[in-house]
This record gives C-alpha cells, structure tokens and sequence, in this order.
C-alpha cells in the first residue's frame, strides 16, 4: 500500500501553528488530512488537533512524537475548510491554532461530542411461536409501525407492555438496535413564497445577470424594499439544485423576524447557528453538515463561516456594513463578511452582499468595477420613504423651547402621533458618553480604578460599572471628591427616557431596547411581540432599533441626539451616524401614509446631515470619499492596529516604538509614533497603540510583521501585544 502516512503535521488549540508527529503503525491508513488526533505535547500534556498535512518528507535528525489516537474515524475538517484557514492565519496575523480555537465547536475540539442515538427495534428471522394476549398486541402494533417506517422502541412501547417486548427480545422475535438521529428539532418546508412585485422582479434578474459577470454582488436596497424576499428565491434557487447557502445575519438575536421568515419557506432544510446555540447543538450543526445530511441553508452569525460546507453555491451578507460581523475578541480578530467573501471564492460560490448603507470599502468596490450592484430604489407596496425634518438642539435650548431631552417639536408630533394611533421609536446611541454620572457641584466624574474611562450608570442596580474590564460600585451618594450629595445624570441613557416619558406621557406605555434589557432572545421576542402587536406604543433603544425591524404602525422616529454619533473620535464616526441615521429613520412609515423622523442636533452645518435628509447614498459616499482620501484611511488604505499593553507605561512605550522603528525599517512606510489607545488604560496595564496604513493585502508585510511581534513577545514576555487588521 502506498497511502500510508508516516508524518502528520497537526494544528493545535494554542498559540502556535502547530507541530509536526509520528504516526503509529496501526493509525497510518487511517490518518488523513482533516483528521482529529490526539497528541501529545511537553512532558505531560495532551491535545486534540487537525492534521493539516502528510508530509512526504521529514528532518530524520529529529525524533518526532507519536500521535496517540484517532478521535474520530473520518476526517472532520476539509481541505477548503484549511484553506480558509491558512489565508485567515496571514491575512489577520495569528496563528493556525487560533483560528482552530475559532473554527470548531468545542465539544469536536475536546473530543466529547457523541452522536445522539435512537433505539429501534426491527424482527428477527425464523419466528417463535407467541401465544399471550399482550404479546400478541405488541407485535401487531408493531406490525402497524413498520408499515410507516423504521420503529421506534419509544413508539411502541406507548400503550404496551415492556415485559412483553423483553420477553419478545429473548424468544429471538424482534431484537433491539441503534441509530444516530438529530437533536435538532425541524419542520418540512413550505416552499410557498409570495409573489415579488415588479421592482423585486427586475431587481432579481439585474442580480442574475450580474452574476453572470462577477461572483460578487451588492443589492443597495432602500429599507423595507423587500430584501429578504429577494433573498429567499435566489436561496430556494440554490437549495432546488442541490446546493448549499450560507446566509450570515449580524446578530442572531437581532433576527428573530427574519429567521421566523426563513423558516416558514425552508423548515428543516435551514439550520441556525450562532453562539446562544448550547456547545451541543453547535457540534450537532457541524457533523450534520460534514455528513451532508439534508441542511441546506444555514442561517448564522459570524462564526458559521468555519462550518464544513461540502456544496456552497451562494453566501449571502445581510446588512454588509454592520460592524458586528468583525470579532473583536480574543483572536483571531477576523471580519465575517471578508472571510465569507473568501470562502464564497475558495468553494466557487456567488456572494451576495444586501445593505440598505453599504460600507464606504464595499462601494468602492462596486465603483471600481470589481462587485456588481443592484439598486433597489422603492420600498415594497410603494410606502413612501420618511420625512426627516432637522430640529437645532443648541437653539431650542436658547429659546427654552427644550424639555428635558426633547425639543418642543419633537414632543408636540409624539402627541399627535400617540393620538392618531400610531406607534414611536426613540433612538439613543449608546456610544458617546451618554449615561455617565457628574458632580453637579464640582465637576467630579467617577472614573474606572483600572481603566481609563468614566463609569456607567445603571439605575436598576444603582451601580456603576466599567464597560470594559466589568468593574461595579455602589453609586456613592455624596461626591468623593466635594462632599456635595446627588450625583447627577450627565447625559441620557435609555432608562432615563423611560422615565422622563412617563412624566409627558403617562398613558402610553414604554418599553426599552437595548443591550441591557435584552439579555436573551425570549426577553428581546416579548419586547418585539408587545411593540408589534400594540400593548406598547414608545420604543426606546439604542443601535439595536436600528437593525431590521418591521412594524407597521409606526409613525414617528425621533433621533435624540445625533451629536455623540457624529463626533465620536473615530474615522468611521460619519460613516456610522449616516448608517444609523438613516436605518434608524427607515423604522417609520406605513402603507397608507408617509413617516416621520425628527433628528435633534446642535451641528445642523455638519457634512453629513444633508445626505441623511434626503437619503442620499450616493451624496453621502462622495464626501466621505473624498475625506478618507484626504487622511488616507480606507478603502485608499488598510489598516491594522497594533497594541502593546504593560503595567508599566514606560515598558509599553518603550516596545511599541521599538516595534514602530522596526517596521518602518522593514516595511518602508512611515509609522506614526505610538500613541495612547482610545482607552489609555485597560484592566490597570497601559495601551499603547500603533496604526499601521498598508497598500494592498500582499502577504510579505503580514508575514514581516508576524515575525517582529513574535520576537518582541520573546524578548519581553511580560509585554502583550495584539494585532487588529482591518479594525472597525
Ligand atoms: P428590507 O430587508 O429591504 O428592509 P423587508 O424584506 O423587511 O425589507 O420587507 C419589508 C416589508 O415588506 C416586510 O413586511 C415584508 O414582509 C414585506 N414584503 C416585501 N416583499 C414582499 C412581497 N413580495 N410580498 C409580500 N410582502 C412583501
Ligand atoms: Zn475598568
């Protein structure tokens, strides 16, 4: 035999690209690329890993350790799955047992998933004679199942004895067996779709004929245009012909009426997987997939791109430029929606890209020829896009013409809109620094003791907490630093609308919808199911309204505060306010009349309000084109950022320059001396931050970089440092 495989180099849950292994005499026709093997590593450990190569040749100078064991019989990963895996390892600057850390459920990774079996029970050759009544019944109940199927012991043991089976068991008439089933709770699909309306219909074959020409897509549809329509017959498409679709969605939780959607059209062809899901059902999702059991369309957050598809043919990005789709935490710190676009091309799948707000760096793409683009310009049922009438915070406030956090307008039209029947979302973005405390007396802000941010304020619990290492403390009651009592609310969070609400409304019911008040997506469907069905009438929320929700009677948004959004200290800030501004204002209209968005500000000169008010992508995207030009940011560059963190700010310092003389040694670009990270302190060690701005994705400067910060971390193990490529 000539496949037997010597050598194994594994890829390993750990930090390192993995090593290379012996393989035993009884395990070499076993073994195979895509393998799960236990290992051995150091003295006394032990891993499970992925084979990732059989190489032909060896260092013999070297004495390889041996592979202990087999985990599972065949292979578990593929090779477009490695391939993915190898691009990611350079593209984003980790290691391969990063991305393995990512990419398989845990309990494949442990080794402890375990197919959940069935107990059937079949006849057996040559029959016994059976003579008591109870017997008799069993094997004509029995008789009755077998003509519908396999049967189950459970099935046939409703309603009949069990001693009558045991005996039946032991006469050597029927016997026992077992079969793996799914855990995974589905229902038959009901193919019925509604029909598209003309605008859907060309919009469907502009994206056919585009794909003609390119693999990848945008359909820039206005909110509410029908999208998911649009969506589901291309998927209903794939899935008639046999293939797969990998449907990515930002936020499972912020899905429920999509999937609702999806689920009525595909039943148990579609599948879910998202990082709610138990470890159990994760693993059941990636072994039904391996074994190519009837899921054909998995609908899944950001993680799903490491599923082991075996006949993808479409990917389809729902609400592209959302920036949830880029993990952030713990490494590797890969954006969904590229990886998806380089899965899409490793398995010669077509890639869909759906926005209603493409980023910038996707139209780009689309202007400079390399996506096609669809443009969907109505909404369904001819509804017409909102008004969006600009109110001068800064002015209102002058002319007393304001009232807590809404101007005097914004009120009146809530009044008219609650009292003609119809329904009010409030939007407050969270970011910005809205629901911090202050001394009303001197000033004071309760800060962090480990990190350098103010606190939040939760008045549930009357704490404070640090939203970025997880610190609480009581709200004190008098100023630590004056004594004064009553520390004030400096801005407004959504609780404090809820309650400011009740004061001017007090017959409208309110309810909340933001990160806190969602912690589970029961919680989140009540809050939804109550809005939608009318018990309530305001929603308030932060980010989280502004993501595909569907309700048909609101009539008025109101953007509190567009400010914190605009001047947030980020390029992308302008970017982000025109998103939510406009995905936020897409929540109001109805079938019958137009809606209405009042947008608080006291920058009514800045850039990009015009656009906004009018809804004007196109409008938009010139002048943030040009401003990234300007400043070279992307798509004119790309980005990585690199922190260097230590509990001693001049250690930190002193390796981040270090690191920035070295690369612009090596890479020949100029790098802008370290400076604070946005947060200059985190879990009491210092940031460091370095931007590095590169031309292309060549893979020698990735490569470079890979290399220095691996022999910094050598020299100074105290010192951590992390690489974020392609940051949001
Ligand atoms: P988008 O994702 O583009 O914002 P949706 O897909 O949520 O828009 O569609 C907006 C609304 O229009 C939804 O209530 C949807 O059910 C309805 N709709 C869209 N297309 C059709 C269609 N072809 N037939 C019936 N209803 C449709
Ligand atoms: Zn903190």
């Amino acid at each position: 035999m000539s496949h037997l495989s010597k050598y194994a180099h594994v890829i390993l849950p750990l930090a390192l690209n993995g090593y290379t292994y012996a393989v035993p005499l009884h395990l070499q026709d076993k073994v195979q690329v895509g393998s799960l093997v236990r290992v051995p590593l150091g003295k006394n450990r032990s891993y499970i890993g992925v084979v990732s190569e059989l190489p032909a040749q060896v260092d013999a100078a070297i004495q390889y350790k041996r592979i202990d064991a087999l985990v599972y019989d065949a292979p578990v990963v593929s090779q477009l799955q490695l391939q993915l895996w190898q691009w990611m390892s350079v593209y984003y600057c980790c290691t391969l047992g990063d991305v393995l850390k990512a990419a398989l459920p845990s309990l494949l990774l442990h080794g402890t998933y375990a197919p959940q079996k069935e107990v059937y029970v079949r006849k057996v050759e040559g029959q016994a004679q059976v003579k008591r009544a109870q017997q008799i019944s069993l094997l004509q109940r029995f008789e009755e199942l077998l003509a519908e199927g396999e049967v189950k012991k459970s099935e046939l043991l409703d309603g009949q004895s069990l001693s009558a089976l045991q005996t039946l068991i032991k006469h050597g008439v029927l016997e026992c067996y077992e079969k793996e089933t799914s855990r995974i709770k589905s229902q038959p699909p009901q193919m019925a779709m509604p029909t598209l309306s003309d605008a859907q219909q060309v919009a469907k074959q502009e994206i056919d004929a585009a794909f003609e020409q390119k693999d990848k897509v945008l359909l820039h549809g206005v909110t509410a245009s029908g999208k998911t329509e649009i969506y589901l017959q291309k998927i209903c498409e794939v899935v008639e012909r046999g293939g797969q679709v990998l449907f990515l969605v930002p936020e499972i939780a912020l899905t429920s009426q999509l999937a609702n959607r999806m689920r009525k059209v595909l039943g148990g062809l579609m599948i879910e997987y998202h990082s709610q899901a138990s470890d159990t059902i994760r693993a059941e999702v990636y072994m039904q997939l391996l074994q190519n059991k009837n899921v054909q369309v998995v609908l899944g957050t950001r993680s799903s791109v490491f599923l082991p598809f075996t006949n993808l043919q479409l990917v389809i990005v729902d609400e592209e430029h959302e920036t949830s789709y880029k993990q952030y935490d713990p490494t590797p710190r890969y954006h969904a929606k590229n990886v998806a676009l380089m899965l899409a091309h490793f398995a010669g799948a077509k890639t869909l890209l759906g926005s209603a707000t493409p980023a910038v760096e996707t139209y780009a793409q689309v202007q400079q020829g390399k996506y096609g683009c669809v443009s969907l310009t109505e909404r369904y049922g001819q509804t017409l896009l909102p008004e969006i009438k600009l109110i001068d915070r800064e002015d209102a406030f002058k002319k007393n013409r304001m009232k807590d956090m809404f101007s005097w307008y914004l009120l009146e039209k809530m009044q008219e809109a609650l009292a003609s029947g119809e329904q009010v979302i409030l939007f407050q973005n969270r970011r910005g620094f809205s629901s911090h405390v202050a001394c009303p007396s001197c000033g004071y802000v309760p800060k962090c003791p480990h990190c350098d941010v103010s606190l939040t304020y939760h008045k549930k619990t009357n704490r404070l907490a640090c939203h970025y290492c997880g610190y609480t403390m009581d709200a004190p009651i008098a100023c630590p630093s004056c004594g004064t009592e009553g520390l004030k609310d400096k801005g407004f969070g959504t609780e404090k609308i809820i309650e400011v609400l009740q004061k001017y409304f007090p017959d409208a019911k309110a309810e909340r919808l933001d990160v806190d008040a969602v912690q589970s997506r029961k919680v989140y469907e009540g809050i939804l199911e109550r809005f939608a069905s009318g018990e309530t009438q305001i929603l308030v929320g932060t980010q989280m309204v502004a993501k595909g929700l569907d309700f048909d009677h609101v009539g008025l948004v109101g953007i509190l505060n567009a400010d914190n959004m605009i001047n947030f200290p980020d390029f992308r800030a302008t970017e982000r306010a025109f998103q939510l501004m406009v995905q936020v204002s897409g929540r109001a209209g109805r079938r019958e009349k137009q809606g209405l968005v009042v947008l608080q500000t006291a920058q009514l000169d800045h850039y990009v309000l015009p656009s906004v008010v009018a809804q004007d992508y196109a409008a938009f995207y010139q002048n943030e084109l040009q401003e990234r030009a300007d400043f070279q940011y992307p798509p004119f560059v790309r980005l990585v950022e690199i922190q260097v963190k230590h509990a001693q700010f001049d250690k930190a310092d002193a390796v981040a320059r270090e690191l920035a003389q070295g690369l612009e040694h090596s890479l020949g670009i100029a790098i802008l001396d370290p400076g604070a990270a946005l947060v200059s302190r985190v879990n009491n060690r210092y940031v460091r931050q370095l931007m590095l701005k590169l031309k292309g994705a060549a893979i020698n400067e990735r490569i470079e970089l890979m290399q220095q910060v691996a022999a910094l971390k050598k020299r100074y193990p105290q010192v951590q440092i992390s690489i974020d490529v392609d940051p949001v």
